[in-house]
């Protein structure tokens, strides 16, 4: 068996989100990109926490998950988001570009249809700030259908914490893909 997929998200867990005073957390240090799409002179202002890329480097070094961009940075997360927090090129899932105004079209985070089909059966864990009720439901009947999956949902204003890191490797190194490794 393969390892899991350590399915990744951005905005709301790299890039936390402005609190109502428009700050975001001192560890995070402010950079502008360009965005697919865009022209230079209209960057995007992003901020992101250096000792990310050694938190994540040290969970993709242990071989115990896939990690794989699941944003809608798509492509962008790994030419422009990755490099920033010196990290190798991942693959991505190429989500579509809905023409959606909410992230829960229908009451559930909308990349999860394109991700489902993705997957397949395949285990993973997915970090994701934006998942509701109906997705942990949809976890939880993976998981009694044998598929293993987990659901990791950082506060988007404070983004990925080291104890989120802790919980995969808990989780990825008691699945039977870990004892077999
Ligand atoms: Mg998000």
């Amino acid at each position: 068996m393969r390892p899991p997929y350590l399915l990744l998200d951005i905005d709301g867990v790299l890039i936390p989100f402005p609190d109502e005073h428009g700050s975001t957390p001192a560890t995070h240090a402010r950079h502008d990109v360009v965005p697919t799409g865009r022209s230079a002179d209209n960057p995007v202002t992003v901020w992101l926490n250096p000792d990310h890329g050694p938190m994540l480097m040290d969970v993709i070094r242990t071989g115990l998950v896939t990690p794989v961009w699941c944003t809608s940075w798509r492509q962008d997360a790994t030419t422009l988001i990755g490099p920033l927090l010196d990290l190798p090129t991942l693959p991505y899932v190429d989500l579509p570009r809905p023409q959606i105004t909410t992230s829960h079209p229908n009451g559930y985070l909308w990349k999860r249809d394109h991700v489902e089909a993705w997957l397949g059966d395949a285990p993973t864990v997915w970090i994701d700030d934006d998942f509701t009720t109906l997705d942990h439901a949809w976890a939880a009947e993976r998981n009694a259908k044998g598929t293993t999956t987990l659901l990791i949902q950082p506060d988007p204003h404070l983004g990925l914490q080291p104890e989120h890191l802790t919980e995969v490797m808990t989780w990825a190194s008691q699945l039977p893909t870990a004892r077999a490794a």
